[in-house]
């Protein structure tokens, strides 16, 4: 006889919640429709024209989706290097021709506003990327007036944003401040399970698309094929490109209704209050940001330099016991001098949940146990 299958503790029973739904069923329609139309009031665009994505897949399918259709072959993007992440999109890039220019500043900073001018005044690039908050080091990139600058100095530039590590946890305002592309992922500030690339795009990115001379160089990332999905779905009729996952775009949803149950702005200000807490406990323990300048620090996270003589890979496992996950350093220049410290959605807006202060107590008995005795 053969082996039975015996499930593991992980094992689930199949529930409404996680067995197989129709995507074609009206519940499912109707619940994707108000998905893409809650996610124009979370990147407050009201704009028409602008274009949102749901597709399946993690952050990282956003950059493809924009190297693959707003970029040909042999264009040139400016990519602003922040770290980790923008290396990465920057790499993507040139996997689909793009000519890439990257504008990389230290560590722990970002690109100023007078090189970006400079190096926009050299050359006329089809689009710049900037990455909002590069997680590899807590940076935020400022992008209003980023924008306001490309849009004097070379209006004709696509200005695209990483919003993986920024969406509904930093300010973003799609029409105001003239963007033409945020892409993001479900499982970050939108709190939801990993697995959806979500994205919005300008009126003037689709035509930049629609434009093209040559075809995208990809099938499942192709803009051509998912664009009529995406409105008919925002119009409640039922299409077919590639099966989405219901599961996850019902989680989506409920995720947004919980987000936009409240003005945005109340949520940006909920974790900058969070981060407020976070950034003055470190450095009460005596230590420093990886993001030096106050007017540069994420409000989602925050990366921490390690005392001399403090391991990662020591301190980490102590944490982990104490319950609470930090993740390490993953910029390459620095990665075993810092770790990471993740406070977002429900970990810093929930006021039951004490999130914050656990790990803060967790880090300070940590680094004792390794020794560590503040100066
Ligand atoms: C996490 C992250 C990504 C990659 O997202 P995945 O969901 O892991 O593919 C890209 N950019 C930034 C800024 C991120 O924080």
């Amino acid at each position: 006889m053969a082996a039975t299958y015996r499930p593991d503790s992980s094992f689930q029973e199949l529930t409404t919640a996680n067995s197989s739904e129709s995507h074609v069923a009206a519940g499912f329609v109707a619940t994707f429709g108000e998905t893409l139309s809650a996610l124009r009031k979370l990147f407050q665009t009201t704009d028409p024209t602008a274009q949102p994505f749901v597709l399946s897949g993690s952050g990282t399918l956003g950059w493809d989706v924009v190297a693959a259709n707003l970029i040909e072959p042999g264009e040139d993007v400016l990519v602003l290097g922040t770290g980790y992440f923008s290396d990465g999109f920057a790499d993507c890039l040139r996997v689909y021709g793009a000519n890439v220019t990257e504008l990389k500043a230290r560590v722990g900073t970002k690109p100023q506003l007078p090189e970006v001018e400079k190096a926009l005044s050299e050359k006329r690039y089809k689009a710049i990327t900037v990455t909002h908050v590069d997680t590899s080091t807590g940076v935020l990139s400022e992008l209003k007036q980023l924008s306001a600058l490309v849009h004097k100095v070379s209006p004709d530039t696509l200005i695209i944003v990483d919003g993986v590590c920024s969406v509904a946890c930093e300010e973003i305002e799609f029409d105001a401040w003239g963007l033409d592309g945020v892409v993001t992922a479900s499982q970050k500030a939108i709190g939801c399970p990993a697995g959806l690339s979500i994205s919005m795009f300008s009126g003037r990115a689709m035509k930049a698309f629609q434009n093209r001379k040559t075809p995208p160089a990809a099938y499942f990332a192709s803009m051509k094929n998912w664009t009529p999905i995406m409105q008919n779905y925002e119009a409640k009729k039922p299409s077919y490109f590639a099966t989405p996952s219901p599961q996850l775009i019902h989680a989506l949803h409920t995720a947004l209704g919980q987000i936009l149950a409240k003005p945005v702005a109340e949520r940006f200000a909920g974790h900058k209050a969070g981060s407020d807490k976070v950034k003055q406990a470190i450095a009460d323990l005596g230590l420093k940001q990886v993001a030096a300048n106050p007017d540069e620090q994420a409000h989602g996270m925050t990366a921490i330099y390690l005392p001399e003589g403090v391991k990662g890979a020591d301190l980490l496992p102590i944490l982990a016991k104490k319950g609470v996950v930090f993740a390490g350093g993953i910029h390459k220049e620095i990665a075993a001098k810092y770790i990471r410290f993740g406070h977002m959605g429900v970990s810093v807006l929930d006021p039951n949940r004490n999130d914050i202060e656990r790990a803060l107590k967790a880090l300070e008995e940590g680094l004792a146990e390794c020794g560590y005795k503040k100066a």
